[in-house]
């Protein structure tokens, strides 16, 4: 599945940067329309998720750093890491 772009008019439920709200729906990304067609594009493919997933938690972290450089303002790891992967069930077999 190849990650559609982040550019005006894209009609996917991708992240905008650096607030990393959806650019569609304008819900934290990944949003729940972003989560279900994660999980349809990459059926059968967890370890490919889990890698476009980590990229994004990471890139996601350092948007949300640079925005807000006074840490109270900033999510914490934990709270990412729960908004990124959570969800995913990676460790459940497809
Ligand atoms: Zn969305």
């Amino acid at each position: 599945m190849s990650w559609p772009s982040a550019v005006p008019g894209n009609p996917f439920h991708v992240p905008g940067r650096p607030h990393w709200r959806c650019i569609r729906c304008g819900n934290e990304w990944p949003c729940p329309t972003a989560k279900t067609e994660l999980l349809t594009g990459y059926r059968g493919m967890k370890l490919s998720l889990s890698m476009l997933l980590a990229s994004q938690w990471v890139d996601c972290l350092n948007d949300l750093c640079a925005l807000n450089p006074s840490k109270g303002e900033t999510p914490s790891t934990r709270d990412l890491y729960e908004r990124f992967f959570n969800w995913a069930e990676l460790g459940v077999p497809d």
